[in-house]
């Protein structure tokens, strides 16, 4: 039997902050949101959907980030290439990095995955290249040497149509997210064009957007993939999360 496309979800770390930066003008505790990374396993490659945050964010678990602090954090063996190896994957067999964007959060573990092309948007490319705000983009995440396929739209990743690349613009210039067509139907990994399942019922933005033309653009644009029965994985979304198996593929 021909082995079937399959996904992994991983948490390869967190992202602490008040509800508000999630949803502006909501109050309360600091929530944690996953850092999430996919393996995209199909008959002819494999791919992942982000990698999570590089090796210098690493934390002792005595130096955990405190409660009621903004930040992000990940304790040894969450990593991206861990987190393959743990399910007998060789992080070398990996053939595309697709990153939603470039920020530190998105494409820190690329440096892990030594033989994979790295596909982004072309716009996507030149902001980090221009950014000069180190705490979002830092070349030593996105600038690894990897061989860089930069497109421009939709791009279908092995030419049958089971994962599309989608332009979904607004958190940055050219964030991008993944569809993937799975047996029990199709899975959208949003990334960071939509942080938790409650922006999208709310059809309200997250804070953290680039220009909020394109962002609500994209938010109807998922609305109505929802609709026809697309599934969402949100980008920081601890409640979603929390529903989630790692480690086995996604129904
Ligand atoms: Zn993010």
């Amino acid at each position: 039997m021909e082995q079937e496309l399959r996904v992994f979800a991983f948490n390869t770390g967190w992202f602490q902050c008040r509800p508000g930066y999630f949803i502006a003008g909501e109050t309360g505790d600091y929530i944690r949101g996953p850092v999430p990374s996919f393996l995209i396993d199909h008959p002819k490659g494999r791919a992942l959907f982000d990698t999570g945050m590089g090796v210098r964010y690493r934390r002792d678990r005595a130096d955990a980030l405190p409660a009621n602090k903004f930040g992000l954090e990940w304790f040894e063996g969450m990593e991206i290439a861990a987190r393959l190896r743990a399910i007998d994957v060789d992080p070398a067999s990996i053939n595309w990095i697709i990153n939603s964007h470039c920020h530190i959060d998105h494409c820190g573990g690329n440096a892990t995955i030594p033989n994979a092309t790295v596909i982004l948007q072309s716009r996507e490319l030149a902001a980090a290249r221009n950014s000069e705000e180190p705490m979002l983009y830092d070349s030593a995440d996105f600038d690894t040497g990897h061989p860089i396929l930069a497109i421009d739209g939709e791009h279908d990743l092995f030419g049958d149509g089971s994962v599309r690349i989608v332009p979904t613009y607004g958190h940055t210039d050219g964030h991008q997210s993944v569809i993937v067509k799975l047996p029990g139907g199709d899975v959208l990994l949003a990334g960071d064009c939509c942080y938790t399942e409650r922006n999208l019922d709310l059809m309200v933005l997250q804070t953290a957007v680039v220009d909020a033309e394109l962002g609500m653009a994209t938010m109807e644009r998922l609305a109505n993939l929802r609709r026809q029965g697309t599934r969402i994985i949100f980008g920081h979304d601890g409640r979603q999360w929390s529903t989630m198996r790692e480690n086995a593929p996604l129904d």
